[in-house]
């Protein structure tokens, strides 16, 4: 390879402190995730001295310089794998530093010995072994397990783990098979191999974090501030999906609910009660509703419950219970105590071709009904309301 390895060490360091630059940089914009940034950012930092070590190890005692440089960078690997780990709140450190008293036991009895062989060989094994941890870690993640960057992370970690391997493998026979000279052809495929992973880790890195925000911001664009029921928004797109979803025979019906004059419950009790009022609504419509029903805040004291796999018998039951639970609570709740009421408006889908805008104008009609026959009451479509609606 026509390449000088000092070159490649100094390209090494340097994309390590580039590294540490945008990663810091970066942590400023995302305070959730400020911790893993920082623990990445530091390992690039330790990354970058072990390998100003390693540059120099002949100018250290004995063989003090490649175990220190050994150590320090398996300790970058470990910070590395931790900061993984911190992206779903595991913290333990219990292993890693029995991992690093082990290894330095490991150079203080063997490395004066064998300083060749430990240095191109054993020494790698701990890095492959914690970059197929790091890689496992990823894989189990809940918090990125979503995300596309995801597995371009994981194989970022398995192609490294899987070189320093063979590294530790493969490489001892090829060096008995071809002579010493080798080694020096691979040190320089090693620091090349180093390049291109200190440029891929961060970049992976970044974009995991990056997406996971995006995804963040697009949940909260769904989801609604003060009860944490889906919006508008996230009603129609996730309600869409699941009436699509739903196999052909099954039934499938929405209620339509709204508070009773409820500008009156806030006029007379205040803002932050009517508030209250809205939680307590959405806490019984999640307890009732069940993990089937999709439950949507669709605009001020207006909320609609999906039920796939309910027929309106079954549905009416869900939304009579609702009534009850919300009235009841609101009469016994600490802080409320007031009476509070809800109509309803129910329409089962007579055909699976049906659009959810148009089971929702169905319920709609109905709920205009139980409104005007004096509310507090639920009223089911007619097969003419919901034909109507389409
Ligand atoms: P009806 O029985 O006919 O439905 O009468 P209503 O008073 O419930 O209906 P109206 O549409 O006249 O009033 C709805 C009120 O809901 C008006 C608005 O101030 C209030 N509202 C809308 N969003 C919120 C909210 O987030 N918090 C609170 N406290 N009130 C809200
Ligand atoms: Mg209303
Ligand atoms: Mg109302």
């Amino acid at each position: 390879m026509d390449m000088d390895l000092p070159t490649l060490w100094y390209l090494t360091v340097g994309t390590l402190v580039v590294a540490t630059a945008m990663t810091l940089w970066e942590r400023k914009a995302h305070g959730q995730r400020s911790r893993p940034l920082g623990i990445w950012a530091a390992s690039y930092v330790v990354f970058a001295i072990g390998c100003l070590i390693a540059m120099r190890r002949e100018a250290f005692p004995g063989v003090t310089g490649p175990a220190l440089a050994n150590i320090i960078m398996v300790l970058g690997y470990l910070m590395v794998l931790h900061g993984v780990r911190c992206l779903d709140g595991r913290v333990g450190i219990v292993w890693s530093a029995a991992l690093l008293i082990a290894l330095t036991a490991a150079w203080a009895i063997g490395g004066e010995a064998f300083p060749v062989f430990f240095w191109t060989h054993v020494a790698s094994l701990p890095i492959a072994l914690i970059c197929g941890l790091t890689a496992l870690a990823l894989l189990r993640s809940r918090a990125v397990r979503e995300l596309r960057s995801r597995p371009v992370a994981v194989a970022v970690f398995v192609c490294h783990g899987v070189f320093y391997l063979l590294r530790a493998t493969v490489a001892p026979w090829l060096v008995a098979f071809y002579g010493e000279g080798l080694l020096l052809v691979l040190a320089k495929v090693t620091m090349y191999e180093a390049v291109l992973f200190t440029v891929a880790m961060p970049m992976a890195f970044m974009a995991l974090i990056r997406e996971e925000y995006q995804a963040q911001l697009l949940a909260d664009s769904r989801t609604d501030f003060l009860t944490g029921l889906r919006n508008r928004q996230g009603f129609f797109e996730y309600g869409a999906r699941a009436l699509k979803d739903l196999a052909a025979q099954r039934p499938v019906s929405l209620l339509a609910f709204d508070l009773d004059h409820f500008k009156a419950i806030n006029d007379r009790y205040g803002h932050d009660a009517g508030d209250a009022v809205l939680k307590l609504f959405a806490t019984v419509s999640r307890d009732i509703a069940g993990a089937d029903g999709v439950i949507g805040r669709l605009g001020g004291e207006e909320f609609a419950i999906l039920l796939p796999g309910q027929d309106s018998l079954a549905a009416s039951q869900i939304g009579e219970a609702v009534a009850r639970g919300f009235s009841e609570r609101a009469a016994r709740s600490d802080g409320l105590k007031m009476t509070a009421t809800v109509s309803i408006g129910l329409a089962e889908a007579q055909s699976h071709a049906i659009e959810l805008a148009a089971l929702l104008s169905a319920a709609d009609l109905a709920l205009y009904k139980a409104k005007a026959l004096g509310r507090n009451r639920i009223q089911v479509a007619t097969t003419g309301m919901v034909s109507e609606a389409a």
